[in-house]
């Protein structure tokens, strides 16, 4: 493996340590999503990346588990979680070529930047979105 194709890297852990992984190659910017179940998921909005499901590898799967998550804007998603310490780490609809990452995951510096909001038609009462990003009231358009 060559230097340059390590730096290309990028890292993320849950907060145990129990689930790690690295993803090669591109990683889309970041996108908030206030749908129900992200906030029941995250506890507040969720904060994810998105990037190709063969780009990601998992290193460390001792803690990781799945999660099929109530289906009604999309069909079958299965959300990964760290069942040892409970960080939220991954959103992938079955048969998608792509896989959504939460940002909070990722090592720094990540060089992302958060570019939009997604379902916020859901936004609950406590609170707003004070930005001037682009808001959607369904998924990102890719
Ligand atoms: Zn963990």
């Amino acid at each position: 493996m060559t230097e340059n194709s390590d730096s290309n890297k990028t890292k993320g852990r849950c907060l145990c340590g129990q689930v790690q992984f690295e993803i090669q190659g591109e990683l889309r910017n970041i996108v908030n999503c206030h749908c129900s179940k992200c906030r029941k998921f995250h506890g507040n909005f969720g904060a994810y990346t998105s990037v190709k499901v063969e780009n990601l590898k998992i290193t460390e799967d001792k803690g990781l588990k799945w999660y099929q998550s109530p289906t009604d804007e999309t069909p079958n998603v299965h959300r990964g979680f760290c069942s040892e310490c409970g960080s939220s780490l991954f959103w992938h609809p079955e048969d998608k070529p792509d896989i959504a990452v939460t940002a909070g995951s990722l090592e720094e510096p990540t060089n992302l930047k958060t570019i939009g909001h997604i379902w916020c038609c859901q936004l609950p009462d406590f609170y707003e979105i004070l930005d001037d990003l682009p808001k959607f009231d369904q998924r990102w358009k890719t």
